[in-house]
């Protein structure tokens, strides 16, 4: 049976490793999916290699209200509703000591990692149906300190704190919502952190990362998806207000 047949899904960051890998499972399991991202040629060529007829797409940045109620506005208009927010739009920033930080990429990722998820919970969630999911990408940095990504971790922490209140704020909807904590993921935004922390030897960089996983490896964007999948289909319907760690067991060492 389609572990998603008939439910609408919007994804943010929908044209990136963990988005779209969940874009393909969701259709996959008989949703309709609209992905949302700011990289409007990335969107493109991911509807025209995926070739669904229930795939659309949305070009938003949801660090901007407006951009938000735009994407809210395209899935009513073309689904008529939405029963699963996959809020997992994202950036990396730089990585530096807070009292080197620049100010101009705080301001950023929090713009996008924070703001963007509160805007998509304020927009978002009013229009979903009783009984829907909402799922925001967090990461492992949100339950952990990694030195050099403080605004990183800032905003991977404050999301766990929206996601407590709107869980409380929606249950008499039923609406779900709960967080995803990645460890590394064998994707575009770990090669920029690798090449960003050492240039001259990202593979290093990878080697430290990897060694850090119990498992010894990064995760694929499919295995995120996984979680994903459980999370927005009726398998987790008593699960709600809380962190779901997929780190190949990272955060128990
Ligand atoms: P990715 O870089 O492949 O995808 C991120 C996507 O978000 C990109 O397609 C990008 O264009 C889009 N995006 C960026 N800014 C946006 C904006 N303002 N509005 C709309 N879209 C925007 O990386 P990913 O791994 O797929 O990241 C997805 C989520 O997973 C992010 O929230 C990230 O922080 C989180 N995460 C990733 C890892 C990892 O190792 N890759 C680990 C833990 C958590």
């Amino acid at each position: 049976m389609l572990r998603l047949k008939g439910k609408v899904a919007v994804i943010t960051g929908g044209a990136g490793g963990i988005g779209l890998a969940t874009a393909k499972l969701f259709l996959q399991e008989g949703a309709k999916v609209v992905i949302v991202d700011i990289d409007r040629e990335v969107l493109e060529k991911a509807i025209l290699a995926i070739d669904h007829e229930n795939l659309s797409i949305c070009v938003a940045d949801v660090s901007k209200a407006m951009d938000t109620e735009k994407f809210v506005e395209t899935a009513l208009e073309v689904h008529g509703k939405i029963d699963i927010f996959f809020a997992n739009a994202g950036i990396e920033g730089t990585s530096k000591p807070i009292s080197e930080y620049p100010d101009d990429i705080f301001d950023k990722v929090i713009g996008v990692n924070l703001k963007g998820v509160w805007l998509g919970c304020k927009h978002v969630i009013p229009k979903m149906q009783q009984g829907g999911s909402v799922i925001i990408t967090s990461s492992v940095a949100g339950l952990k300190g990694f030195s050099g990504l403080g605004a990183y971790v800032a905003s991977k922490h404050a999301v766990v704190g929206i996601m407590r209140v709107a869980a409380q704020e929606n249950a008499k909807r039923k609406i779900r919502v709960n967080t995803i904590h990645p460890g590394p993921v064998n994707n575009n935004m770990m090669r920029r952190i690798e090449e960003d922390m050492s240039p001259s030897s990202p593979d290093q960089v990878m080697k430290g990362f990897e060694a850090a996983v119990p498992l010894g490896r990064y995760a694929e964007s499919s295995e995120i998806a996984a979680m994903a999948l459980f999370l927005a289909s009726d398998e987790s319907k008593y699960i709600t207000g809380t962190t779901h760690v997929v780190d190949g067991g990272m955060l128990s060492s």
